[in-house]
């Protein structure tokens, strides 16, 4: 394979450490993904020489601040395929996906009216359409899953009424690493009249995405799964959907002009952006995409399919272990069971052998409910891993069967 993962890693220099003695396997990407030196710097060279107040004009500094946090807004709208005024920066995935709840759900959702989630989702993509539901009398529909972990598609065609207003569905399970068919999915959605949003938390990092392909309305994403910043995310909107849309907050910079008695509101994308923003964050953002549009993208996809699948194959063969989630198309995230013993003490002692994998419901309470369990053990992969680390995860699995 032409692509060369050592190169790569050398990239990132949080992996060059050792944890209690080992050499760090870091198999947590499904939390958040180490940062690129590109990324690094670009934000500390930001602090360095630019810090300044964004879209106050009027010196120097302020300009050239705002210049590469508006560059950084198209380098996201060419990366997802959208204009720039549809590009909205929020804190992560969970802002974007309560903008879209409380802005769209509670104004438009009326009593008899549903909201299609899936059984996969994370909390972030439940508990906003849970709360709306509650405040307009709407009502929360939640498509199943197979057995194999993978939304029952036959269910969500049934469960797709004349009543639902909104879908939202994830792209990616964090918890299982299941692929959603979207494209089917989301064109039914649209054909019944509903309003469609992806949480592609999970999506962005691994593969492609093009909102305009996709056909989506909104499409919500973090700065921190994508190896760039924590706290700062992106909502995509379609235009005639945000134009038409109340604010979400209210304060400076999102308005056009305030009087005691009322005030109008700016233009997109900035009607969506009150108070100072991070603007560290998203110009560390911006070179994360820059950074990942210089990659070959389809040689990491490849990588990360030939982790997954020595993982998967490895675990097969694991006495007592159970993959949880084993569906046809997944990305980046093997979850699992050691009989007999509970995640967290895994997690403990591979930690002690310097593996880091997460463990416990993912924040995806129902689906563990759903599937019976109190969670699971998560190792999720990203680009700059590497085979070894994936035979280290099992050899350190190994020691866990002996101590347990
Ligand atoms: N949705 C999914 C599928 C996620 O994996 C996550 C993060 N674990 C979120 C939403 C929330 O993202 P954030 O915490 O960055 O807002």
């Amino acid at each position: 394979m032409s692509f060369d993962v050592r190169a790569l890693r050398e990239q990132f220099p949080i992996l060059e450490q050792t944890v209690n003695g080992k050499p760090l396997v870091y198999l947590d990407n499904a939390a958040t993904t180490q940062k690129p030196r590109a990324v690094i710097d670009a934000v500390s060279a930001y602090y360095q020489g630019v810090n300044s107040n964004v879209h106050r004009g009027a010196h120097y500094l302020s300009d050239k601040a705002t210049a590469a946090f508006e560059a950084a807004r198209a380098t996201v709208a060419g990366f997802l395929n959208a204009d720039r005024e549809e590009i909205i920066w929020t804190k992560g995935t969970t802002e974007s996906i309560n903008l879209v709840a409380q802005s769209y759900g509670r104004e438009r959702l009326r009593p008899g009216d549903e909201v299609l989630i899936t059984a996969l989702e994370h909390h972030a993509n439940i508990v906003p359409w849970q709360q709306a539901c509650e405040r307009t009398g709407a009502t929360l529909k939640v498509v199943p899953l197979r057995e194999d972990g993978s939304v029952d598609g036959d269910a969500f065609y049934r469960l797709l009424g004349e009543r639902t207003r909104i879908v939202a569905l994830s792209h990616v399970s964090n918890s299982l690493g299941t692929v959603n068919p979207l494209d089917q999915w989301l064109k039914a959605a649209r054909d019944a009249g509903a309003v469609t949003l992806v949480d592609g938390a999970q999506a962005v990092a691994h593969f492609p995405v093009d909102v305009r392909e996709l056909g989506c309305d909104f499409y919500a994403c973090s700065g921190h799964k994508l190896f760039g910043p924590t706290g700062i995310g992106v909502l995509y909107g379609r235009r005639e959907l945000l134009d038409a849309m109340p604010p979400y907050q209210t304060g400076g910079e999102m308005i056009e002009t305030v009087s005691f008695e009322k005030s109008t509101w700016n233009q997109l994308p900035y009607k969506f952006e009150p108070g100072t923003p991070n603007i560290a964050g998203v110009i560390g953002l911006g070179a994360a995409v820059d950074w990942l549009n210089q990659q070959d993208r389809a040689a990491l996809a490849a990588h990360e399919d030939a982790l997954l699948a020595s993982a998967t194959e490895q675990a097969r063969a694991f006495d007592g272990l159970k993959i949880i989630g084993d569906a046809a198309t997944k990305v980046g995230v093997l979850s699992f069971l050691l009989d007999g013993a509970h995640p967290a003490d895994v997690g403990t002692l591979l930690d002690q052998q310097g593996v880091a994998v997460r463990t416990g419901h993912h924040c995806c309470m129902p689906l563990m409910d759903g599937l019976g369990i109190p969670g699971t053990v998560r190792a999720s992969f990203s680009i700059y891993n590497t085979l070894e680390e994936v035979d280290r995860l099992f050899q350190a699995l190994e020691k866990v069967r002996t101590f347990l």
